[in-house]
């Protein structure tokens, strides 16, 4: 049974690698090129099923071939794709990244049909039961940011206990904070939403009072390598993350929130739903790529013992 849903973005990427960026008007050739799928949405959803725990995606893609290779990608990870929108009218979210040779990357997007998913669409889901279904729903800001504060007031409206990764940052409707259980920002975010320079623990926790004040339940403030924030009206906590060789730190956000709702819909208390988030965000960081370097099951089992 469906125990988590994650409300959010999908997208289809391509990767050119030129020696250099083409000047004005100028055409270069690629060295070499890839595309791939994957979005904040979409991996939060992966990262927590490939962790044992039933988990349906819900969002909107285009009628095209990224929308295409994003319910073939579901059905090779056995993921139900019931609560996947088709809009004839919209494409699928596209990106351009442009990787010169260094590293140095640029990347431009264009959310489409990411941004065509509607109330309707909540509407249709809940009429469905997929709120009847799940204990836990995650989202984040990369979506129609009305549709995603509606679907977190239906899903609190159903007792369902929601997740908000507020990436990337955005103003957002703030009457949604009192039906947030959770909020997961990284240093970026926490400090752009609350206006407080967030640059270690002790801002970090001030951060997340503010949350609290705002009435989100339990604020979690990610600090990458420097480990996590934990703070509701009973805990301030700091837990360290994992000491890992680390090369890629792309999706390890989403890795972190995937994994978090996988160990709160295991039964796991919130600290060691926080550890269990950060071995697999640990995990990933130490391989390429964000949907391709999620961690499944064994490996995290493997990583405590
Ligand atoms: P985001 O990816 O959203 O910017 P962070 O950079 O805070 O968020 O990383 C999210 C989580 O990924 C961290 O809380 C931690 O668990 C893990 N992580 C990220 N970077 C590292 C690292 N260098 N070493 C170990 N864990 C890491």
């Amino acid at each position: 049974m469906t125990k988590v849903a994650v409300v959010g973005s999908q997208f289809g990427i391509h990767f050119f690698r030129p020696k250099a960026l083409p000047e004005k008007g100028e055409t270069v050739m690629a060295q070499s090129y890839n595309s791939e799928i994957a979005a904040k949405g979409l991996d939060t959803a992966v990262g927590c099923h490939r962790l044992g725990v039933p988990t349906a995606y819900c969002g909107c893609v285009g009628e095209d071939e990224f929308g295409k290779r994003t319910f073939e990608f579901m059905d090779d990870e056995n993921m139900t794709t019931k609560y996947v929108v088709v809009d004839k009218n919209s494409f699928t979210g596209v990106g351009t990244c442009i990787i010169e040779d260094g590293g140095q990357n640029y990347v431009i997007v264009a959310r489409g049909a990411n941004d065509a998913i509607s109330k309707e669409d909540i509407d249709k889901f809940e009429r469905e039961g997929l709120f009847d279904e799940i204990e836990y729903m995650g989202t984040g800001l990369e979506i129609n940011l009305e549709t995603m504060a509606y679907a977190v007031k239906r899903a609190h409206a159903h007792g369902v206990k929601v997740l908000l990764d507020p990436a990337p940052v955005a103003e957002f409707d703030e009457s949604i904070y009192p039906c947030l259980e959770f909020i997961k920002p990284n240093e970026t975010e926490a400090s752009a939403l609350t206006g407080i320079d967030v640059t270690n623990e002790q801002s970090a926790i001030q951060a997340a009072r503010w949350f609290l004040a705002k009435g989100v339940k339990h604020v979690i403030v990610t600090l990458g390598a420097n480990g996590v924030v934990f703070v509701d009206d009973t805990h301030e906590q700091y837990i360290p993350s994992f000491k890992v060789k680390a090369v890629d730190a792309s999706g390890a956000g989403d890795t972190f929130g995937g994994a978090f709702l996988a160990g709160m819909a295991k039964g796991y208390d919130i600290a060691d739903a926080i550890v269990f988030a950060n071995v697999a965000a640990g995990i990933s960081v130490t391989k390429v790529g964000c949907i391709e370097s999620m961690p499944r099951l064994d490996e995290v089992e493997q990583f405590i013992k």
